[in-house]
């Protein structure tokens, strides 16, 4: 699996709707002070389903949204796609290519599509569970992000592990199950309370 394609509109800095194409090896992004090299990482975090601001680094989601300079008025949505190359079948998703985008509006509204379809969040999320691109995976080392990884608690540190090791879903479903037995058992205590109101 690698990226083969990022696809951005209004997204920070990107007012105008741009592709950038990606090859099977290395590339590098390279560009004066601000000229918007980390914004294409944050693109790819964003689409991905990040939703601490801090990390894209800025106040509030809607700061994400191009803003508009003195020449040109600030847009009312952003949009972000990325197709990876699946041929390799790493995502479980029965596509040789899939394309990921996120769209959000100033209103809020937001949508999130897998190859055209729209879903949800968990859904982006799932895909990527336990594959080292998702929203707690490795994959996008951003500036400080090391020595942030090997100052943070051991138990915050484990979570990068659990996704090397694959096991995130495993625990995410357990997690589930805890909270449906969890509620069952309320439902069994008010069943309870309510035969014994009977007899
Ligand atoms: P450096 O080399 O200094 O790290 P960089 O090339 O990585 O810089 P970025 O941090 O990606 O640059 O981009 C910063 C630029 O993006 C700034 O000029 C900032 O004004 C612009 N920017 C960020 N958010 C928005 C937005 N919502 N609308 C318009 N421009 C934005």
């Amino acid at each position: 699996m690698y990226l083969k394609s990022i696809e951005i509109h209004g997204f920070k800095s990107f007012a105008n709707k741009i592709k950038f194409d990606f090859h099977n090896g290395i590339t590098g992004i390279v560009g004066p002070n601000g000229s918007g090299k980390s914004n294409v990482a944050d693109a790819v975090r964003w689409v991905l389903g990040e939703q601490r601001i801090k990390q894209l680094r800025g106040g509030s989601m809607q700061d994400v949204i191009f803003s508009g300079t003195e020449l040109r008025k600030p847009l009312g949505y952003a949009y972000v796609a990325i197709t990876l190359d699946n041929s390799d079948h790493s995502l479980a998703i029965d596509y040789d290519e899939v394309t990921v985008s996120r769209r959000l509006y100033r209103s809020g509204e937001s949508e999130y599509m897998i190859n055209g379809s729209a879903c949800r969040l968990k859904d982006v999320n799932e895909l990527f569970m336990d594959t080292g691109i998702g929203k707690e995976g490795y994959s996008i080392i951003g500036q400080g992000q090391i020595d942030q990884i090997l100052s943070s608690k051991p138990e915050d540190r484990r979570n990068l592990f659990d996704e090397a090791a694959g096991i995130v879903k495993f625990k995410s479903r357990k997690e589930t199950a805890i909270k449906k037995l969890e509620e069952e058992k309320i439902n069994l205590t008010r069943l309870s309370d309510i035969l014994s109101e009977l007899e």
